[in-house]
């Protein structure tokens, strides 16, 4: 499955930086951007995940995310995930980004991750910026609202126009400059500034692998290319790299 030099390569790396998306939580049964999402299907997620959509369509907005925070409790983290906690405990100097709002690696047991656009467990008022539980949110039928300020509480994710938060892109950046390898899973690589990320790392000299089913615009400039599912290659790569 995984060729000489590749193996090589990986055996002898002491920095690693991942990046995942949408899609290794797929597995879980968490719907990527661009799978069937039901109901939400006629909205563009463009169309729901940006402020001026939220201050228009609060009721709206606030349905789609209480139905998403409801999917995602539900779900558990998979093989993919798994396989990723493994590797932080192989690789000296180990970095985990993730695009995901889902919070399936830390649920899994990752440690250094930073999250670029968010949590979605997280809540936060638009004024005040007190942080407010989910109990909260799910003990409320109307509108939530901040008991200290009175103004709108709002999901602790990063939308579209927003900026990323400084502290996480910083320490993403730098992990994507100072790794020899950079692996980047699960991301259709479109959404930017996360998308540039992968060719940051091959700037700075990275060997760079992609697993995903389908080629991405990333595709063209990689080392290596794993087609198929997160979930089944990267426990097959602990195994190689287990193997030392
Ligand atoms: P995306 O939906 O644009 O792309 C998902 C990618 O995953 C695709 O390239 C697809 O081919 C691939 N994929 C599908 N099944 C896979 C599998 N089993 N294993 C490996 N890859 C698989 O997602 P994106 O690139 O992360 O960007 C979209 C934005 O959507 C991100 O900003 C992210 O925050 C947000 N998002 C997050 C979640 C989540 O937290 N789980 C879910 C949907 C969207
Ligand atoms: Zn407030």
């Amino acid at each position: 499955m995984f060729s000489e030099k590749f193996i090589k390569v990986l055996k002898s790396a002491q920095s690693v930086t991942v990046l995942t998306g949408a899609g290794i939580s797929a597995e879980s049964g968490v719907p990527t951007f661009r799978g069937d999402d039901g109901l939400w299907k006629k909205f563009k997620p463009e169309e729901l995940a940006n402020f001026d959509a939220f201050i228009k369509n609060t009721e709206l907005v606030w349905e789609w995310y209480k139905y998403r925070k409801k999917l995602i409790a539900d779900v558990k983290p998979n093989p993919g995930h798994y396989a990723l906690v493994e590797m932080e405990n192989i690789f000296s100097n180990f970095s985990l980004i993730t695009q995901n709002v889902d919070n399936l690696h830390r649920r899994a047991g990752s440690k250094k991750v930073f999250e670029l656009h968010g949590n979605i467990q997280k809540n936060y008022c638009i004024g005040c910026k007190k942080e407010f539980s989910d109990e909260i949110i799910f003990s409320k039928l109307e509108i939530p609202r901040c008991d200290n300020c009175g103004e709108l509480i709002r999901p602790g994710v990063v939308w579209f126009g927003e900026c990323l938060p400084e502290d996480q892109w910083n320490e993403a950046e730098k992990a994507t400059r100072n790794c020899e390898i950079f692996f980047t899973i699960g991301t259709s690589a479109v959404v930017y500034p996360a998308a540039s990320l992968p060719y940051l790392a091959k700037e700075h000299g990275a060997f760079l692998i992609e697993i995903n089913p389908e080629p991405t615009p990333v595709t063209s400039i990689v080392d290596e290319f794993l087609q198929g599912k997160s979930g089944e290659i990267l426990p097959e790569l602990v195994k190689v790299i287990i193997k030392k």
